[in-house]
């Protein structure tokens, strides 16, 4: 099977693809290769980190597993508020953060 860090990089390919055929609707999203950061699996799922479009903008893919592969079961994008605070803190105290109430993470969409 496949492994969860490979699934993403397949899809962010693809992704990419989509973008060079949108061409100059795409307003050069897709231009900066996305790359997998982070991939943790277990029993049940699996949770992918992407660059996304660069530090504070990061994505997070939640997997299922199904069958002999996987299906992407939610997107989340970093918490912006948090990265920042983290920035000029130099830590990550966000558990009173109002956008991700401490998560780190957005559910996107
Ligand atoms: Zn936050």
């Amino acid at each position: 099977m496949q492994s969860a860090n490979q699934f993403i990089e397949d899809f962010l390919i693809k992704q990419a693809h989509f973008f060079q055929v949108a061409g100059p609707l795409s307003c050069g999203l897709g231009e900066r290769a996305e790359a997998v950061l982070e991939a943790t699996e277990s029993l049940t799922g699996a949770a992918v980190t992407t660059s996304g479009s660069g530090p504070g903008y990061r994505q997070k893919f939640i997997l299922e597993r199904k069958r002999d592969s996987w299906k992407i079961k939610e997107v989340q994008s970093e918490c912006t508020a948090c990265f920042i605070r983290a920035q000029l803190a130099g830590n990550a105290n966000n558990e009173s953060c109002e956008d991700c109430g401490g998560a780190g993470w957005c559910p996107q969409g």
